[in-house]
């Protein structure tokens, strides 16, 4: 009956075995979810962000796992939709950001210098009144400096509710923390929320950096967006990027903050560690 509805009016669906099959498997996901914090199943992946003039690593963005005990090392997309649904993306989400932060702190104890962390942050944690606290706690409780610590943000979650939003972002933003506009370029936006809120960096998407050196519109688009960045004083990171001719074209448009797989993919903390490490070697 739930497929026939889904499917518009007027309209019939045979029972088959595989919607069972889906709706089990649906409720084993969930039920697993439920269970993943306790059970330590989450962990943080870092990708740097690279400083192209001289290959140095300025930042990481942290990005969540789930370690599931038989389906492996299950990636975002596969499971954000369903914490975000079920509310446990808060839960899940503070203990991301006190993970990341806790990373931070214990690579600048070790002589790492500052490493920006960039920490990706979901609607619904955004316009939860009780953030703010949990997040000061979190910056308490590590130490870590929030100058350097970056909240990614949607262009979605800006437009939603234009005065609740700016409230939030300024307590936010009087902590210290700083903000990105993650996918720039993909959601509905108003090129307003950029003079009216306390954006920092803009990330534009990977699905304009990848036709870069052979569309002519997606060039226009990415050289278009770098130049309002320059022009607004904003810090702008292509996103994506995976070949050394996508790095030159960028380059020649004065975009030098890099994230991608080109330099390299998210590894596990302790790589992203040597990586750190030896980069201080240079
Ligand atoms: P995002 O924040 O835009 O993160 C960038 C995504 O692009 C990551 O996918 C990264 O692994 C991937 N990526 C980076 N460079 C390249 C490249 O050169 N080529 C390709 N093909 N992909 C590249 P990932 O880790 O699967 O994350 C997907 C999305 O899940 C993230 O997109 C973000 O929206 C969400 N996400 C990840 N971690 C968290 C989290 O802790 N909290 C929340 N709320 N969302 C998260
Ligand atoms: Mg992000
Ligand atoms: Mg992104």
């Amino acid at each position: 009956m739930y497929r026939a509805k889904e499917l518009g009016k007027n309209n019939f669906q045979y029972y088959s075995e595989s919607m069972t099959a889906r709706v089990f498997e649906r409720l084993t996901l969930e039920n697993n979810l439920r269970h993943a914090l306790k059970r330590n199943e989450f962990i943080l992946h870092y990708q740097p962000q690279v400083d192209a003039r001289s290959g140095k690593i300025f930042g990481v963005e942290a990005l969540l796992r789930w370690q599931h005990p038989e389906l492996g090392l299950v990636m975002p997309n596969n499971f954000i939709p369903l914490l975000e649904e079920t509310g446990l993306i808060e839960p899940v989400g503070i203990w991301v950001l006190e993970t990341a932060c806790k990373q931070s702190r214990q690579w600048h104890e070790s002589g790492m210098g500052f490493v920006h962390m960039s920490v990706n942050l979901s609607s619904r944690q955004f316009n939860n009144s009780h953030f703010i606290a949990s997040l000061q706690d979190v910056i308490r409780e590590t130490h870590v400096n929030p100058e350097y610590l970056e909240l990614e943000l949607t262009e979605s979650m800006l437009m939603r509710n234009t005065s609740s939003t700016i409230t939030a972002l300024k307590s936010l933003n009087s902590l210290g923390v700083r903000f990105a506009i993650d996918d720039f370029g993909t959601g509905y936006s108003s090129l307003n929320y950029l003079r009216r809120f306390p954006i920092d960096t803009i990330k534009i998407d990977r699905s304009f950096i990848r036709d870069i050196t052979h569309d002519t519109d997606d060039r226009a688009i990415c050289s278009a967006i770098i130049g309002m960045t320059q022009s607004l004083s904003l810090n702008v990171i292509a996103e994506g990027v995976e070949t050394s001719g996508q790095l030159e074209f960028l380059k020649t448009r004065q975009c030098h903050y890099i994230q991608g797989n080109l330099f390299s993919p998210a590894i596990e903390a302790a790589d992203m560690t040597k990586m750190l490490a030896d980069q201080l070697l240079i």
